[in-house]
């Protein structure tokens, strides 16, 4: 790969936690290949270069941007038009950018009451002025600006059109690897296309199956799981038999179950949908009360546990309250 000619690479986060900005490294001493295969020409937490320093690069001059995190602000917003207008290949890099991850939980509530809670009802805060971020605040030194915190967050793709997806949270360092090198050698699978496996996380699981009937869900602190079994069986809520490979199975190796964070396998459009088709089919009653009953007692948070990662993205896409802003 050494002999193609040097590439531009452009990295930006959004709304996100930084965990894909660190997975990014976990590719360890591979990052001096990306070094020497692209010059990073933007990438705010590595490297000094400014947003205008973008806006001044000639339109498509970066060959790749990896893109991680939702847009919930003016300003991602913002940076997410103009790293699409700068950029040949945009990657949806990471659950969040892909299908808004845990901040896109928040499309659950309001900002009005995101703006409650993060102001002024947490025990820790002392707001008695009920101050609040304000796009634009006069001082005597000229006017502060800060973004428009938006009513509802969206995918990149809700934002801009988006070339390549590269799910996780974050994507694990051989997938990361495995579509650089893909990029590189100009062996992508056709735009719009997810970086990655197209099989489930079940596929992937070396723990042994059964008929699947479950009477009862627990969550994870209530057992301690066999280590072979499969956890769905045992009555952990496990996600894999809805989620796309590409992580080796984790968290069912150390009996832990999946969450769901790789996103929907194939051809699902909407990863809770799934879930709770796929576990309609488990439940071992006929009697409506009692599945209820099941549902109620096993599975108390249903937008927390089938929407993790997908609430944005999915059908769904946030409650009705407000209106965007
Ligand atoms: Fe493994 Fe979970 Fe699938 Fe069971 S449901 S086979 S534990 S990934």
């Amino acid at each position: 790969m050494s002999d193609l000619p040097k590439g531009k690479l452009a990295l930006y986060w959004a709304a996100s936690c930084g965990g894909c900005e660190i997975a990014v490294l976990a590719i360890n001493e591979k990052i001096l290949d990306v070094a020497a295969l692209f010059d990073i020409v933007f990438w705010p937490v590595a490297i000094d270069a400014k947003v205008h320093d973008v806006e001044k690069m000639p339109d498509k001059s970066i060959d790749v941007c990896l893109f991680n995190g939702g847009i919930r602000t003016s300003e991602q917003e913002y940076m997410a038009k103009l790293l699409r207008q700068k950029s040949k290949v945009l990657v949806a890099f990471g659950s969040c950018a892909s299908e808004g991850c845990i901040p896109g939980l928040a499309n659950a509530t309001s900002r009005r009451k995101i703006f409650d809670t993060a102001y002024h009802n947490t025990p820790s805060t002392e707001n008695p002025d009920r101050v609040e971020p304000q796009t634009q605040t006069a001082m005597a030194e000229g006017t502060l600006h800060l973004p428009l915190f938006y009513e509802t967050l969206r995918t990149l793709d809700q934002t801009v059109p988006v070339d390549y997806y590269l799910p996780g949270c974050p994507p694990e360092a051989e997938r990361i690897w495995d579509a650089i090198t893909a990029i590189v050698e100009s062996n992508l699978p056709p735009p719009g296309s997810v970086i990655g496996a197209e099989t489930t996380v079940c596929d992937e699981c070396k723990r042994t199956r059964n008929e699947k009937k479950i009477k009862k869900f627990y969550r994870t602190w209530q057992v301690i799981p066999d280590e072979d079994s499969c956890l769905l069986e045992q009555g952990l809520l496990c996600c894999g038999i809805a989620t796309r490979a590409g992580c080796g199975s984790l968290c069912p190796q150390v009996n832990s179950p999946c969450i769901g964070c790789y996103g929907p396998n194939k051809g699902v459009q909407d990863f809770g949908a799934r879930m709770m088709a796929a576990l309609s089919s488990m439940i071992d009653s006929n009697d409506p009360e009692e599945i209820d009953q099941i549902i109620r007692d096993g599975i108390p948070d249903p937008v927390g546990s089938f929407y993790r990662f997908s609430l944005a993205a999915g059908h769904l896409r946030r409650a009705k309250v407000g209106s965007r802003g």
